[in-house]
């Protein structure tokens, strides 16, 4: 901490009425011209940037692959925060850090892009009853959050809101149209074959959307991951079910899933994604695709036909 204090002691006035030290530093005069917009991981970087067009510039805080909820934001996360015109968060208790990382930055306005999601709780582990804060991975609700961007921008540059209303408009029916994919890739699965057993809890809104038994490690990434009563009561449901397929996520280890699938006759059948995108060039570099990806993987594990 004492290192942020130093990196603020420049920027921050000593009286919290006097904003013309912040005139001074303000973005909107850099890039172009453009407002400078941060989000705190990769994927609502991807949303905004589809309502944003050429408008704004969009950067995620956070980069591919990274961990999320308990992510430690460093000094130049802090500095990247002051000079930015809007930060866009997920909310539900997803970042952990937030509260305190924005406690440290001074007049620059934040929104909460789950606002208005009706959450899911949190049914087992040290979250109990907590909401679930991985809304994003239903279309129904991702819709909710690129009409908070959509939102958020036009009141941050309210010249360009044709745009934004224009751009969040076709996002929204892309959206859509993937889910319709992933309903049709699912349609391939016997009832009795949609389970999807990953490690993090993290797919609840996407099992439900889609009518699929969700099975997991654990509830949250912020608590303990892959206790042996945590494997063991997978291992019991896979076994019971005879699952053939069980997952993990990018950004966390796989070790305990696989030990599942040695001891459930199951197969470990690949990584989903869900709190981070991939980096471009691998399959899942937007939202979009991502859902695509998670099907398509998902889909042939189930079916057994992953390698
Ligand atoms: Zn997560």
């Amino acid at each position: 901490m004492l290192l942020l204090t130093t990196v603020f002691g420049c920027t921050s006035s000593q009286n919290p009425s006097d904003n013309s030290s912040q005139a001074q530093i303000s973005p909107s005069a850099r890039t172009d011209g453009k407002k400078k917009v941060l989000t705190t991981f990769t994927i609502l970087a991807d949303m905004a940037r589809n309502v944003a067009g050429d408008k704004l510039v969009v950067e995620s805080i956070t980069r591919p692959g990274a961990e999320i909820h308990d992510y430690e934001p460093t000094p130049s996360d802090i500095k990247r925060a002051q000079e930015a015109d809007l930060v866009l968060f997920n909310g539900l208790g997803l970042e952990r850090w937030f509260e305190k990382f924005m406690g440290s930055v001074r007049n620059v306005t934040s929104a909460n892009l789950s606002d208005g999601v009706k959450p899911i709780e949190i049914s087992s582990g040290s979250y109990l009853n907590k909401p679930n804060p991985h809304a994003w991975m239903s279309p129904n609700d991702a819709a909710i959050y690129v009409e908070n961007i959509r939102k958020a921008f036009v009141k941050l540059d309210p010249a360009n809101e044709a745009t934004y209303n224009a751009n969040a408009k076709a996002y929204i029916q892309q959206v859509k149209q993937v889910s319709q994919e992933v309903k049709t890739q699912l349609a391939t699965l016997a009832p009795t074959q949609r389970y999807l057993v990953t490690c993090e809890g993290a797919f609840s809104y996407m099992a439900r959307d889609y009518g699929l038994q969700e099975a997991y490690l654990w509830a949250v990434n912020s608590e303990q991951e892959g206790t042996p009563q945590q494997i063991a009561k997978v291992i019991d449901t896979v076994r019971q079910n005879k699952i053939p397929a069980v997952f993990c996520e990018t950004t966390v280890s796989d070790e305990a899933q696989r030990q599942v699938a040695r001891e459930s006759n199951s197969t470990f059948a690949g990584v989903l994604y869900v709190d981070s995108l991939s980096e471009v060039g691998k399959p899942a570099a937007t939202f979009l695709d991502l859902q695509r990806y998670n099907a398509y993987t998902l889909v042939q594990g189930l079916l057994g036909k992953s390698k």
